[in-house]
């Protein structure tokens, strides 16, 4: 299955995707339990509304109710049977009436309040009774049967005001605890919320940060060591000390990068040395003339160039054969490696032709030392093959920078027709360019 998107994304942009998508249930959880707190808590308040709903219905019963008695006492206190009081009592008790007839059994939740709420209403209705007998007394002043009656009447709505009382206490009470309640359900919700919203985000946090420090700093640092290994810096290795599968890439990598260092380190030596005797070759010999040239001009220091070649080495191959002449030439370089200082610096110009660089060596001294070299060759006996042993004579030409040539190519030629002259003279010389 191909997945173009994901591959395109960078590993850091994938487990930021992947530490959001860990986040994301929190975040969920968090908002769908505050979102049923909320209906809790909006339950609560139809409850509580209700409950005050109920506490206004009863002080409005309550109210009518002592105005319904109130005109009967007017009557009594008038004492004329005035029929407008009792006309105006029915319209207060059919107000009372249609209050307890809408209210029904009453909005009330509790069954203690739907019965108080009934017993209410009839105690309100024994009360209307003995208030329209009351009221078609005709002269109810002085009628002792009639105050009797008022008396009872008074006791019946003080019944129906005190049961309403109970039930508006228990309204209250209702909603005080319902208020309680929401309180406490709110506050435990909001911890749980929070408790569990933190809960996730620490985890989160702690997850991505070891995730973070175990896996993309790791991934981080291999990355880097191999760019800078690639922009040529062999030297550079990365550090990883961790034992996990990065930890083993970063060693493979060093080991890598050891192998590769030392495989170059080894190619570069190839490529400056002469594979047979072991001096440098032509080329390093001509990047390091370059170099003498340079560093002379610069400090206006002069040096002197050796060339020497091995008197008839034909016959040396001639005679024993090419693997005897390669033995000789390697001896012959091994003895000129001893003999030159630290400094000097001996290469194989070519065939059985050597160059020597004398830096900071004016004519004579490179005479000197031309001569001293001479010498051990021509008494050195070498072993070229078992039982076989030899001597062999060298010529050298020496020229010296500035003072025979102004150039490489010039000192070169120069040191070369030196040679010849010690050639010519009989072999086994040495001869400064321009000195017969
Ligand atoms: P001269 O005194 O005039 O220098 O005489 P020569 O015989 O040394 O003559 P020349 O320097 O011209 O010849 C060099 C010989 O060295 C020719 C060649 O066969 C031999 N030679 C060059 N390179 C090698 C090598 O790598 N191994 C061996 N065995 N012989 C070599
Ligand atoms: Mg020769």
């Amino acid at each position: 299955m191909k997945m173009p998107q994901l591959r395109q994304t960078t590993l850091r942009t994938r487990f930021i995707l992947g530490m959001g998508a860990m986040l994301l249930p929190v975040v969920v959880l968090a908002a769908g339990a505050l979102f049923s707190l909320q209906s809790t808590i909006h339950a609560l308040d139809n409850v509580v509304h209700e409950a005050s709903e109920e506490i206004a219905l009863v002080l409005r019963l309550q109210s009518l109710i002592q105005k319904a008695t109130l005109l009967v006492h007017d009557y009594f206190i008038r004492g004329y049977g005035d029929p407008d009081e009792r006309q105006r009592f029915l319209k207060a008790s059919r107000n009372v009436d249609t209050v307890f007839e809408e209210a029904g059994a009453g909005p009330f939740s509790l069954a203690e309040e739907r019965a108080l709420f009934r017993s209410a209403r009839e105690e309100w209705q024994r009360g209307r009774s003995l208030s329209e007998a009351i009221l078609a007394i005709p002269h109810p002043v002085g009628n002792a049967a009639a105050a009797r009656e008022l008396g009872r009447l008074d006791a019946h709505m003080n019944r129906t005001i005190d049961l309403l009382d109970q039930v508006h206490t228990l309204a209250q009470q209702e909603m005080t605890e319902y208020l309680v309640l929401a309180h406490a359900v709110r506050r435990r919700a909001l911890l749980v919320i929070g408790t569990v919203f933190v809960l996730g985000l620490g985890t989160a946090l702690l997850v991505g940060r070891a995730l973070t420090r175990s896996i993309l700093l790791p991934l981080r640092v291999l990355e880097e060591g191999a760019e800078r290994f690639g922009a040529g810096d062999l030297a550079h290795r990365v550090s990883l000390a961790t034992w996990d599968e990065l930890g083993h890439l970063g060693r493979t990598f060093n080991a890598m990068a050891d192998k590769l260092a030392k495989s170059q380190a080894a190619l570069e030596d190839l490529s400056i040395h002469d594979g047979l005797t072991g001096l440098y070759n032509y080329r390093e010999f001509r990047r390091r003339l370059t170099e003498e040239v340079g560093r002379s001009r610069r400090y206006g220091r002069p040096f002197s160039l050796l060339i020497l070649d091995i008197d008839n080495f034909k016959v040396i191959n001639d005679t024993y054969g090419h693997l005897a002449g390669d033995e000789a030439l390697r001896a012959l370089a091994a003895l000129i490696r001893q003999e030159v200082r630290p400094v000097d610096e001996a290469a194989r110009y070519g065939g059985d032709e050597f160059a020597i660089l004398l830096p900071e060596t004016p004519g004579p001294g490179a005479l000197t030392m031309a001569e001293r070299v001479r010498g051990i060759i021509a008494g050195h006996t070498m072993t070229i093959a078992p039982g076989q042993a030899v001597n062999c004579t060298t010529s050298i030409g020496i020229a010296t920078y500035p003072e025979d040539a102004e150039s490489e190519e010039k000192l070169i030629g120069a040191a070369d027709q030196a040679l010849y002259a010690a050639k010519h003279a009989g072999r086994n010389q040495v001869r400064r360019s321009g000195k017969s």
